[in-house]
């Protein structure tokens, strides 16, 4: 398994180098933002270790963010000496996959590597699909063939979560629960006038199956023959 590591300070470095070679990973080192993305975009690697703080234009999260935008699905872990919450979810936001605070134990940073070259590859893409539809979590964009399709924020929402639980019935209950908001005004045909919306922009316009099924009585699912 090879590995990136983006890190400026040196002698952190050269420590997490020895160590991950020491379990037998291949290790690139680079020690500022420009040239560690462009490593990260033009070599394949299993997994990423980005330094929050880089000197040069680019700094931890502005990498992940572009790594994620080449749809690039690498498991990353950002190093950071910064232990506040809002960091810690700005980098997670960013397509992140884990976080370590400095100081940190090698063995703990070794575990983090291993855990994350276990999850599935799938996991980590940012694009959902059915059929011709694909939707892109990372530049939040929606396509049906290569028409571009332009989506509200509820629209968007909608369809998210019906193509991440593809061929599955989902109760419109179970819908309101993961689309709309604690405090969000709903009415009993709220699902329904949003599924006609969403309807009438993916489905309608193109001919061909419709993608989204009603289950009589229960909700709706997004069927995709192919898988
Ligand atoms: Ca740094």
């Amino acid at each position: 398994m090879r590995v990136l590591v983006i890190e400026d300070e040196h002698k952190i470095a050269r420590a997490l180098k020895k160590a991950l070679e020491q379990e037998h990973y291949a290790v690139d080192v680079s020690y500022d933002g420009d040239d560690g993305l462009a490593m990260a975009t033009t070599e394949p690697y299993d997994v990423m270790i980005v330094d929050r703080m880089l000197p040069g234009g680019h700094d931890g999260i502005s990498i992940v963010k572009a790594v994620r935008e080449r749809s690039i699905g690498t498991p990353i872990l950002l190093l950071t000496a910064l232990g506040r919450v809002e960091d810690k979810t700005t980098g997670l936001d960013s397509g992140a996959d884990d976080y370590l605070i400095k100081p940190f134990a090698l063995e703990e940073l070794l575990a983090r590597v291993r855990a994350l070259l276990r999850r599935p590859v799938e996991q980590h893409s940012t694009v959902l699909d059915a059929d011709d539809l694909s939707l892109d979590t990372a530049k939040r964009s929606v396509k049906r063939g290569n028409k571009e399709i332009r989506l509200t924020s509820k629209e968007y929402g909608l369809l998210e979560f019906l193509l991440r639980n593809k061929n599955r019935p989902i109760s419109k209950n179970t819908i309101m629960q993961h689309v709309w908001d604690y405090d969000a005004d709903i009415l009993p045909n709220t699902i329904e006038v949003y599924i006609k919306y969403l309807r009438a922009k993916i489905d309608k316009p193109f001919k061909g199956k419709g993608l989204i099924k009603t289950v009589r009585g229960f909700g709706y699912k997004i069927e995709d023959d192919k898988k």
